[in-house]
C-alpha cells in the first residue's frame, strides 16, 4: 500500500499540474494528518485563483420567521407553531431592517428562515418586495434550496415558476444553505423530511439556468464520515461543471448546542482547517471558498485565509440561526475589524458585493465596480 507521504506527493503533483483530483484523492487528503501539507496545497490553488486578496462584504441578515414544519436534528433555530419563541416578521419590521441596513451602507441582505406551517408563498415573495421597496439598491440573496422546494409544494407550482416570481419581486441570488450532507446515509438520518439532494441540486440548476448565481454549503463535523464529505464536494463539482452558476462554497462547522444532536462535540480546529483546505482542492471549478466567521469563530476564519479560503463573509448583524445553536461569535463585526483581521493574515482586504464586483466607497454612496474574474484553470484544461 502506498504510504501517506507518497499519496500526498502524488496529489501535490496533480495540484501543481492543475489536474482534477479524484474521489480517491479526496479520501487520501481526508486520511492525512499533515495539516500543513494540506494547507500549502490549498493555498497554492487559492492564490492561483484569487491572488493575495481577502474578500468581505457589508451585509445584514434577516430571518423572517423561525416557525418551521421540519425538525432537522441539528437545528436550534426552529420553533413549533405554538411555541412562545416563535415569531414572524411583518412588513413594518422587514422594511425597518432593510432601512437600517441601508443606513449602515450594506450592499446585501441575506434572507433565510423557517418553513412556516401556515404562511402562503406570497408572504415570502412580499418579504423580497418589501426589502426592494425600502432599499432598492441592496442585493437580495434569499431562500435556500429547501425553502424554494417548500414554496413549490405549498403553491403547487414548478420550481422554475417559483424562482421566476421571486426574481420578479427582486431576488438577486440564492444562498447556499440546506445542502447539509447530500449522501443519503447521512441526509436521511439527520434531515430526511426536507428537500432531497436531487431537489436541492435541481433548485440550483434551475436558478443558474434563469441567470441567478448561487452559493453552496456543507454542514460538517456531526455524524458524517470522510467519504460523505468527499461525495458532497464531488456532487457540487459535477453540477458546477454543468452550469457554472456557483460562486462560493462555504463549509459550515456544526454547532451542537440546543439541538437534538447536542451530545456530539463541536468540530476541532484541525477539522475546520482540514475541511477548508480539502474543499479548496476538490472544488477546482468554484471561484471562491468562504471562511464563515460566525460558524468558525473569528480567529479560525482568519487562519483559514491561509488554508484555501479567500473570503471571510461580511459584517453580518442580526444573525440568529447559528447563535441559537451556541455560536459564541459576536452578532456583528465592524468593517475596520474585518479589514484588520484580513490584513494581519497577510492578505489585501477587498470589499466585494454579492456578485463579486469590487465596491467603491469613495463617493457619497457605494457603487459596484469591476467584476472580480477568477481564472478557473482546471476547467479550462478539461
Ligand atoms: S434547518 Fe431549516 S428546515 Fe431544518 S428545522 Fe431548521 S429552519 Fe427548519
Amino acid at each position: 500500500m502506498p504510504s501517506e507521504a507518497s499519496n500526498l506527493r502524488a496529489i501535490r503533483e496533480k495540484v501543481e499540474a492543475r489536474e482534477r483530483l479524484s474521489f480517491e484523492d479526496g479520501l487520501a487528503l481526508e486520511a492525512s494528518n499533515d495539516l500543513f501539507a494540506l494547507g500549502a496545497m490549498a493555498n497554492l490553488v487559492r492564490e492561483r485563483y484569487n491572488g493575495n486578496f481577502g474578500y468581505y462584504n457589508v451585509n445584514t441578515h434577516i430571518n423572517p420567521t423561525n416557525v418551521c414544519v421540519y425538525k432537522c436534528d441539528f437545528c436550534a433555530f426552529r420553533a413549533d407553531l405554538d411555541d412562545p419563541r416563535g415569531y414572524t416578521m411583518d412588513q413594518t419590521q422587514i422594511k425597518e431592517r432593510a432601512l437600517q441596513a441601508r443606513s449602515r451602507g450594506a450592499t446585501e441582505l441575506h434572507i433565510v428562515g423557517g418553513l412556516h406551517h401556515k404562511l402562503p408563498f406570497q408572504y415570502y415573495v412580499d418579504v423580497v418586495r418589501w426589502v426592494k421597496e425600502a432599499a432598492p439598491e441592496i442585493h437580495v440573496k434569499a431562500y435556500t434550496g429547501v425553502e424554494v422546494e417548500w414554496f413549490a409544494k405549498i403553491d403547487r407550482r414548478p420550481i422554475r415558476e417559483i424562482l421566476e416570481r421571486l426574481i420578479e419581486a427582486g431576488l438577486g441570488s440564492l444562498p447556499g444553505g440546506g445542502a447539509e450532507i447530500f449522501h443519503p446515509e447521512v441526509r436521511d438520518a439527520i434531515c430526511g423530511a426536507k428537500a432531497s439532494t436531487e431537489t436541492w441540486l435541481e433548485v440550483h440548476r434551475t436558478a443558474h439556468q434563469l441567470g441567478l448565481h448561487s452559493n453552496a454549503t456543507m454542514l460538517y463535523g456531526h455524524v458524517e464520515k470522510a467519504k460523505h464529505r468527499i461525495d458532497h464536494l464531488v456532487r457540487l463539482r459535477e453540477l458546477q461543471d454543468e452550469t457554472g452558476g456557483f460562486q462560493t462554497f462555504i463549509p459550515l462547522a456544526f454547532h451542537p448546542d440546543h439541538s437534538r444532536m447536542d451530545e456530539i462535540p463541536k468540530p476541532s480546529g484541525v477539522m475546520d482547517l482540514k475541511t477548508m483546505a480539502i474543499s479548496r482542492l476538490m472544488l477546482d471549478n468554484f471561484p471562491h471558498i468562504k471562511a464563515y466567521w460566525v460558524m468558525l469563530g473569528i480567529k479560525t476564519a482568519q487562519v483559514a485565509l491561509a488554508f484555501g479560503a479567500d473570503d471571510i463573509d461580511g459584517t453580518v448583524v442580526h444573525e440568529k440561526i447559528y447563535h441559537e445553536a451556541g455560536a459564541e461569535t459576536p452578532q456583528e463585526v465592524t468593517v475596520a475589524e474585518i479589514r484588520r483581521l484580513i490584513g494581519e493574515a497577510g492578505r489585501i482586504p477587498v470589499e466585494r458585493d454579492t456578485l463579486y464586483h469590487r465596491v467603491d466607497r469613495t463617493g457619497e454612496r457605494w457603487v459596484s465596480g469591476e467584476h472580480i474574474d477568477v481564472p478557473l484553470l482546471t476547467l479550462a484544461g478539461k
